[in-house]
């Protein structure tokens, strides 16, 4: 847990960016559709919500800053006509905390409509805005995804949909999960490396693309499979298919593995693994490197629990004697910032989220067990809670590696400055948080839990090492940079 400016204490935590959902249906319309599946990816974004349809001559859309179920209304909903149409749920990345970044971003042109709604971030985008800006293009917000769409809009005038998403797909760089809507036909591109996720799903009458399996669960539809990186995919109108442009072909992936870790819902299969099963592994596996005999092993609820299922039925096969209990309740109203007026108050946040079950820590030795450090003052505050309610030891196991390094690529992370672990040894955070032993998983435990090799995953948070040319850092592999320019947008299709 965090303190922010002022009075507010914010929870800490890394924070997703977004989810997409695009939806190409019959004989129906789309927005409710749209709405559902917008509430199954609630997690990945809470700051704003937005709708776009195409009821096959205008564009229909409503975007409004809250939760899906504040943003909209039925009012609102029944006005979303069109069998095709898009959505968005947002937490900043890039840009502003307004309405001026809240997708789908929608753009009028020459040639029609198109309305985009992104997860990640690009690295290149001030470049890219710079040029089109010079080319008289107007700019109303500051985030990347408007940068996509003056992009996309601008080759949309020379070349088909397919040769203009491949040239804007050679001019941006970074991490980009997109769904599109021009006129009425639905794209979903992923960036190359596959950074962010992106997924189809067949209804019983049309397709869905989402960031999450678990929205096409919501609509009762079936995952047909992930979107591969590189890849454009363009819904059919008429809900009968989909057509597949495999335009960049990348010799490594770069997927985030933090998506597994903490960030989708355990329910979502993500390129071909069940995220429920692969946090089970990682706890079985942090038994094996570092397992600890206590007498109780627990989560911090809810982001632990399925690390600490797996690592108490590793260390219970191991023959162990240690239960495995949940002793730390959580308080769901507490939202992810609440009012704190003084210093004091605020270092004692965790008491208004997490309380012990007394019986269950009191002259135990416990072991807890979550995903991640951030900056450290959440794991501080828990390890002298568990000490205030009576257990003798208490010991941490981490699911995953020490974050390093800030992310760029679309997740907030926290500054250097703000880690815990960034130029400090695992002794060193064990002291700092007052803990009798931590431990993280190794880097090598988590490629063998998502059957993929170093190369294939995104380290960048703990590493230091991008899979993206960053300014200022360092990168882990032979980076292409897009060369931008006037030329470029006259290349070789
Ligand atoms: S830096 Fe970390 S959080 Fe960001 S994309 Fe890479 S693995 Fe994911």
């Amino acid at each position: 847990m965090t303190q922010g400016p002022g009075e507010v204490a914010q929870m800490e935590g890394p924070t997703e960016k977004c989810g997409v959902v695009g939806v190409s249906l019959a004989d129906r319309d789309a927005a409710r559709p749209l709405y559902y599946s917008l509430y199954a990816l609630q997690h990945r974004g809470q700051e704003s919500a937005g709708i776009v349809t195409h009821d096959g001559f205008q564009q229909h859309d409503h975007v409004a800053m809250g939760l899906v179920g504040d943003a909209f209304d039925e009012a609102d909903i029944d006005a979303l006509n069109g069998e095709s149409g898009i959505g968005h749920v947002r937490y900043p990345t890039a840009g502003s905390v307004d309405k001026s970044c809240a997708q789908p971003f929608t753009v009028s042109f020459k040639s029609g409509s198109l309305a985009l709604s992104h997860n990640g971030n690009l690295v290149n985008a001030d470049e890219i805005r710079d040029e089109l800006a010079g080319l008289g293009h107007a700019f109303t917000s500051d985030g990347d995804t408007e940068v996509i769409a003056h992009d996309l809009a601008r080759n949309l005038l020379e070349a088909d949909l397919v040769r203009a998403v491949k040239r804007t797909m050679s001019r941006i760089h970074g991490s980009y999960s997109l769904t599109i809507m021009h006129d009425e036909t639905v794209l979903g591109v992923r960036d190359p490396e596959g950074n962010r996720p992106l997924c189809i799903g067949k209804l019983e009458d049309g397709y869905v693309l989402a960031s999450e399996s678990a929205a096409i669960d919501t609509l009762d539809g079936e995952l047909v499979r992930d979107v591969k990186p590189g890849e454009l995919v363009v819904l059919h109108e008429d809900g009968t298919g989909f057509d597949s442009y495999q335009l960049v072909n990348q010799e490594n992936t770069a997927h985030c593995f933090f998506e597994h870790v903490y960030f989708a819902r355990p329910d979502s299969v993500i390129d071909d693994h069940l995220v429920y099963e692969v946090r089970r592994e990682l706890g079985r596996k942090l038994w094996e490197e570092s397992g600890i005999e206590t007498d109780v092993v627990m989560p911090v609820p809810d982001s632990g629990r399925a690390f600490a299922s797996g690592y108490a039925e590793a260390a219970q096969d191991d023959g162990a004697e240690t239960d495995f209990a949940e002793g730390l309740m959580k308080n769901r109203y507490v939202g992810r910032t609440f009012i704190m007026p003084t210093q004091d108050e605020r270092e004692r946040a965790v008491r208004l989220k997490l309380n012990p079950i007394k019986s269950t820590v009191e002259g135990k030795t416990v072991t807890i067990i979550d995903d991640s450090i951030v900056r450290g003052t959440t794991s501080n505050q828990l390890v002298s809670l568990l000490k205030d309610f009576g257990a003798e030891e208490v010991h941490m196991r981490i699911g995953a590696p020490a974050i390093v390094a800030p992310c760029y690529m679309g997740i907030d992370m926290a500054t250097r400055e703000e880690l815990i672990a960034s130029g400090q040894s695992t002794d060193d955070i064990c002291a700092e948080i007052d803990a009798d032993s931590l431990a993280y998983l190794s880097i090598d435990a988590v490629a063998s839990a998502l059957d993929s090799s170093r190369s294939d995953l995104c380290l960048g948070c703990v590493t230091g090492e991008y899979p993206y040319d960053i300014e200022g850092e360092t990168t882990d592999r032979d980076v292409e940079r897009p060369v931008i320019g006037g030329a470029d947008l006259a290349a070789d299709d």
